[in-house]
């Protein structure tokens, strides 16, 4: 069966850089499931699964833009300790979590302060071509529930 929309696709990958530095890794646990079509990954990756099977291997590269977008310089914000649940272990460079008005947002701590801490809004990936070697695993029907949330469920799945 191939990858097509409002299919599941399971699979695995290993993320690595430019400089061919690895990321990340899905092999250390099951193989992740997407609805595809429904944008549950980054649109290079969902763009460069479309119309594999089972068994496929393959290598992709995603540029910026198909990625986590381009780095904007200088784009930071001040916020209190307070609306930060894990304030006390950030040090600079340690990552936390936002809550913004489009929902949460990854960001990168810069700085420090007694009461304050100033962060990078910019995507942790943001700005890097992100190489992927992919594994097909399976490509299934979806059930209309899962059509109708957008998301998989069963194993593999992110989310409910
Ligand atoms: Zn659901």
């Amino acid at each position: 069966m191939n990858v097509e929309q409002d299919r599941v696709v399971l699979f695995h990958y290993e993320l690595s850089d430019e400089a061919g530095l690895a990321l990340e890794s899905s092999r250390d646990r099951d193989p992740l499931a997407i609805l595809f079509g429904h944008r549950n990954v980054i649109p290079g990756l969902e763009a460069a699964l479309e119309g594999h099977t089972s068994g496929d291997r393959f290598r992709v590269e995603v540029k910026p833009e198909d990625g986590y977008g381009l780095r904007t310089e200088g784009w930071t914000q001040r916020v209190s300790k307070k609306h930060l649940p894990n304030a006390r272990r950030l040090v600079p460079g340690s990552r936390t979590v936002l809550r913004t008005g489009s929902g949460p947002r990854t960001v990168t701590v810069l700085k420090v302060g007694s009461s304050v801490v100033d962060v990078d809004l910019n995507h942790p990936m943001a700005g890097r071509t992100l190489c992927f070697d992919v594994e097909i695993v399976d490509v299934r029907e979806a059930a209309p529930e899962e059509i109708a949330h957008g998301h998989v469920h069963g194993p593999g799945a992110h989310g409910g």
